[in-house]
């Protein structure tokens, strides 16, 4: 069967073109090549969450793979079948078990049966989407696509130690397009600062700032001390609205100021709060794949980021015209149709 050749340096150039040409191919049964992966990064090639989410890929749908070692800068997956099932995946690192997550759950929501994946690695990452944001914002999206979806976290990982652990429970059901146009009043506001082994003035500090920011009451701002097994911290804001939730997060990293991933926070729910947009900047290009791979849908949202753009021109490499990315007014809005389930 012939090969859909992807190029790793497209746009963003990073995990997320690999992770995306994973997905698609596993669910389409299109075999892919990736060449030049993560090329836009200092160090290319696979990390261990990158092949943790090749081997996870290849092991769901009994692939043939080539290239699935670290470094490896090309990555052949040949899908044969996609399978339900348990599975367990190990990051090994405190890498991003949720980025692994990301690969193989939208195909697993079209597979022939429930599945259950067991993750470990890290759940509250540096540039990945947290737990926070997995639960409350990207799964009920996921289940208004028709897919019945559940999970729990287990254990926190934080950067470096790692040693996170969730649980995740997946049941297909009837494709439905996903419709988030207007996202209503903001219901609930709510700060939580997550520290495992650090001073409790870093989350104290952090709160201050974003709640002083966010104008946020004193009783929505949550110190939440949590086990693992290094040190940790990450800062959550989480705005309910009327179709799920926004989850906005960052995380405190050795030299930075508690004031600063505040900060950062704080700007990014207010451009959100400004915004008409449904959907926020990160849970944006993390619904493009499910979408796809169900029953397609529209959304409004803010600007779209690199990442999103980039998506949306992978998705284009397996299905042309698959993404539309219009501006609007104050907002912009992306329209998702279905990829064909079976291409031969
Ligand atoms: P690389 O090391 O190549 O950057 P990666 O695999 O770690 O690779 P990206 O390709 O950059 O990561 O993809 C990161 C993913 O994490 C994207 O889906 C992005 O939306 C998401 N993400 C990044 N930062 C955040 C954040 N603060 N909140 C939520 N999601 C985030």
């Amino acid at each position: 069967m012939s090969v859909l050749e992807v190029d790793g340096s497209t746009g963003e150039g990073g995990g997320q073109v690999l992770r995306t040409a994973l997905s698609l191919s596993v669910a389409t049964g299109r075999n892919v090549r990736v060449a030049n992966v993560r090329a836009g990064r200092a160090k290319p090639g696979l990390m261990r969450q990158h092949l943790t989410c090749v081997r996870a890929a290849a092991e769901i749908s009994d692939a043939a793979v080539d290239g699935d070692e670290i470094g490896s800068q090309q990555v052949l997956l040949r899908p044969n079948r996609l399978r339900a099932g348990s599975y367990i995946f190990k990051v090994g690192t405190a890498g991003s078990c949720l980025l692994v997550l990301q690969t193989v759950l939208p195909p697993l929501m079209r597979a022939d049966g429930p599945s259950e994946i067991v993750l470990e690695g890290g759940t509250h990452n540096p540039a990945a989407p947290p737990w926070d944001l997995i639960e409350r914002a990207w799964f009920p999206a996921l289940r208004a696509m028709g897919a019945q979806v559940e999970g729990r976290l287990e254990r926190y990982g934080f950067m470096p130690a790692g040693g996170g652990r969730v649980v995740v429970q997946v049941t297909p059901g009837a494709p439905r397009p996903l419709v988030a146009l207007d996202r209503g009043g903001v219901s609930d506001r709510m700060a939580e600062a997550y520290f495992a082994n650090l001073p409790v003035q870093v989350a104290e500090r952090e709160l201050k700032t974003v709640g002083a920011r966010l104008g946020l009451p004193e009783g929505a701002l949550k110190l939440r001390e949590v086990k693992s097994q290094g040190p940790g911290n990450a800062l959550v804001v989480t705005l309910a609205h009327g179709l799920g939730a926004e989850v906005i997060a960052e995380f405190g990293v050795k030299n930075r100021s508690a004031e600063s991933v505040a900060k950062s926070v704080a700007k990014e729910a207010t451009a959100y709060l400004a915004s008409g947009g449904a959907i926020g900047r990160h849970l944006a290009d993390q619904l493009l794949v499910p979408m796809a791979l169900m029953a397609g849908g529209r959304f409004s949202t803010v600007k779209p980021s690199r990442h999103t753009v980039t998506n949306a021109e992978i998705i284009r490499a397996f299905s042309s015209g698959a993404v539309k990315i219009r501006a609007l007014d104050t907002e912009y809005e992306i329209e998702v149709a279905p990829i064909a389930r079976e291409i031969t």
